[in-house]
């Protein structure tokens, strides 16, 4: 299919930070989303929380099925409106690289612990990860991806370390905005976490099917269910909203971007960084995205029996943290190197680094291997 003008075309990539040959058989963006699918740290996001803790049932969803239903959302939204479809698949397996184990509790501690050491920001940490972190090719450290790749995998950041940050931070000090496809994948991660947090929040427990009647988008959507399936119930009557949900937002989503983008006419992807958002839902599905939101704020992530996991996951985080801040050689030899590279905080930054790259149930043993003592080891 041909992909529209203002679509991020590979040949008008502003390329890699390190200069390699052209790829053969796939273009840019392809060779991006390969290098991440191949990467650890793709590999451990099949260990990382969600919302609910990895060993909590093997139903609930992980950071990598959270990632593969975002990638397969933006690849329907890139597809209808003629975008890059890799490089929305691309952003979407590697947004989350950067997480810490235990979803944001780990994130919230891992960043107290970092307060006097610049901080820790998950999206900054996922660049990171594929700049940096990853080690697999003999020429390059991380994963030498295309400036359009690493921008959309920035997300946010602060205006302190976009100063740091060169090229792809100059948006975040311009004020303007990445491509259309990075835009996408934003809302197809919200799209994606909305839903199957409503899903797994059911499945769960924790919150009900009386409750989420009373949320317009979930409510409406359960009606139009009844009213064809009147006898439906259980899994079957909540797949059958979720799905009629999901489907209501994309179409939305397509239909108001396309007006936006025909509004303004951008001829190519530069004139689409200079314009505002043009990714969007209209205004009256935006409300009720918000009202939903406001309802998994309120009712499931803020939820006591999730409160308890998250204040051991976040217990379990500063123990490590503090740990290897006071004892570095207890690091394996790798960190060990970073901690002594001559940086600011270089030590506080490879401690983050070897935490947030744990995946939880590495985290619970490391804490068990640190802190506890068992006779017969003695
Ligand atoms: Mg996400």
């Amino acid at each position: 299919m041909s992909l529209a003008k203002y679509a991020a075309l590979s040949q008008h990539s502003r390329g890699r930070r390190h200069p390699e040959p052209d790829p053969q058989g796939r273009d840019q963006y392809q060779r991006d989303r390969d290098r991440i699918i191949h990467s650890s740290a793709f590999r451990r996001l099949e260990y990382k929380t969600q919302v609910f803790v990895n060993h909590e049932g093997d139903l609930f969803r992980t950071r990598l099925t959270h990632s593969l239903e975002v990638a397969q959302i933006g690849r329907a939204i890139a597809r209808n409106l003629a975008l890059h479809e890799d490089l929305v698949e691309g952003i979407s397996l590697a947004h989350d690289l950067g997480h810490t184990p235990f979803g944001h509790a780990g994130q919230d501690a891992l960043n107290e612990c970092m307060r006097d050491y610049g901080g820790f920001e998950h999206n900054l940490q996922s660049l990171r990860v594929v700049d940096l972190l990853e080690q697999r090719y003999a020429e390059f450290d991380g994963l030498n991806l295309t400036f359009e790749m690493r921008e959309g995998i920035l997300k946010h950041c602060s205006l302190n370390n976009a100063k740091q940050l060169g090229d792809v931070g100059e948006r975040f000090i311009l004020k303007q905005q990445p491509s259309l496809e990075a835009q996408v994948t934003n809302l197809a991660d919200e799209i994606a976490y909305n839903n199957h947090d409503v899903d797994d929040g059911l499945r769960s427990g924790l919150i009900t099917l009386e409750q989420l009647k009373q949320v317009s988008l979930f409510g409406d959507n359960l009606a139009q269910v009844q009213q064809r399936y009147p006898d439906l119930q259980g899994r079957r009557l909540i797949h059958e909203t979720v799905r009629r949900m999901i489907n209501a937002q994309i179409v939305d989503l397509c239909q108001q971007s396309q007006a936006n983008i025909d509004r303004v006419g951008p001829q190519n992807i530069d004139e689409v960084r200079q314009q505002g958002r043009l990714i969007g839902f209209s205004p009256a599905m935006a409300e009720q995205q918000i009202e939903l939101k406001r309802f998994l704020h309120k009712n499931l992530y803020q939820h006591y029996r999730v409160n308890r996991m998250s204040a051991k996951a976040k217990r379990i985080v500063r123990s490590l943290f503090e740990a290897f801040i006071q004892e570095p050689d207890l690091m394996p030899n790798e960190y060990q190197d970073r901690a002594k590279q001559d940086q600011t905080h270089a030590l506080a930054r490879a401690v983050a680094d070897y935490v947030a790259g744990m995946t939880d149930r590495y985290a619970i043993r490391e804490y068990q291997r640190l802190f506890t003592v068992e006779e017969r080891e003695l």
